[in-house]
């Protein structure tokens, strides 16, 4: 088993990451950073220099917010280590194509992963679909904030994304499942009065699909994508963890998301090679360049 180490001890890194690596026949969490978490019974730094100068630890994943990534990894790149980026993989384009650029020079894998991808139907959805044409499609994704993201700050400053940050992981699925790329046309984000990112989206891309983010959504769920080719319905539910085509449910794959991106990963490392696809955040990117704005009421945790 290869030693890892975890940086960004929060949310994601103790609701799925560390659970992934503990039940991994490929990984062996050796080390933390993080300035407050901690990971019982594993070494923890605060100091990700020191981690990086003390250990040999080959392979480093960072689960921090996007806005401080970059610079962990490219030190982490510097020193020669595999990188591991939690989703959205930076917070600018230009700063990943430049982590891809020193990742090849240093001979180092890069996966930029992308969890929605992992869900369990959505494989299927792709090779069901990637000899048809998708005619139109809907997506929604609503979910509330408060629960995902308690008290997260940083989802509203600059950087954050906002809804695009679930909203990103729809457009991770639609970019991996649709045979012909599509690009956006229009775009519509609401903004709280006190916030630098917006809570809702409505999108528009070509090949008629529609997408319906809002992160202000209360009782039930909802992640969904509808995506019709002729005649033929491609129906994902559950984050993609479901696919029904056609009113048939479709069997899945057996890996559940973050076991799969770390198997994936070591699969990466074995093969030298990295994985850095910015399809979803290249839509992103364009709702933020082209989406017309409101303002409306002001947002509280
Ligand atoms: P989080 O709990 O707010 O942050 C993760 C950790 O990053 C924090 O505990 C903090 O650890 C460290 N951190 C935060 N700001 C930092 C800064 N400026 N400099 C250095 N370290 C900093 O966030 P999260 O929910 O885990 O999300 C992290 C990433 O995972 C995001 O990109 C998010 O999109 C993705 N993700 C989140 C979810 C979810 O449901 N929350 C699901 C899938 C993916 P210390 O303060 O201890 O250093």
């Amino acid at each position: 088993m290869t030693p890892i180490c975890l940086v960004g001890i929060g949310k994601i890194a103790v609701d799925q990451h560390v659970p992934a690596i503990n039940a991994s026949n490929d990984w062996t969490l050796a080390a933390t950073v993080s300035r407050s978490g901690t990971v019982d019974g594993i070494p923890a730094y605060t100091d990700f220099d020191r981690m990086l100068t003390e250990t040999d630890i080959s392979v480093i994943s960072l689960c921090l917010p996007p806005v401080p990534r970059y610079a962990y990894a490219a030190k982490a790149i510097a020193a020669g280590r595999h990188v591991m980026l939690e989703k959205p993989p930076g917070a600018t384009l230009a700063e990943v194509h430049a982590l891809q650029d020193m990742a090849a020079k240093a001979g180092v894998t890069l996966f930029a992963t992308w969890h929605s991808r992992m869900a369990k139907g959505v494989a299927a959805a792709k090779a069901f679909l990637a000899d048809k044409t998708v005619t139109s499609g809907q997506i929604t994704w609503k979910e509330d904030v408060r629960r995902w993201h308690p008290g997260q700050e940083w989802v509203f400053e600059p950087g954050g994304m906002g809804v695009f940050d679930p909203g990103i992981n729809a457009l991770s699925i639609l970019t991996e499942v649709l045979p012909q790329p599509v690009h956006l046309k229009n775009a519509a984000l609401s903004f709280p009065e006190n916030r630098q990112t917006p809570i809702t989206a409505q999108l528009t891309f070509s090949g008629d699909i529609k997408a319906d983010f809002d992160w202000r959504q209360e009782g039930s769920q909802i992640w969904e994508m509808i995506l019709h080719a002729g005649d033929d319905v491609v129906h994902l539910q559950d984050g993609g963890n479901r696919c029904v085509i056609n009113n048939q449910d479709v069997a899945g794959t057996q890996l559940d998301e973050y076991p799969a991106l770390y198997e994936r990963m070591a699969q990466l490392v074995g093969k030298g090679a990295s994985d850095v696809d910015l399809s979803p955040m290249i839509h992103v990117a364009d709702a933020l360049t082209i989406g017309k704005r409101v303002t409306v009421d002001a947002f509280h945790f």
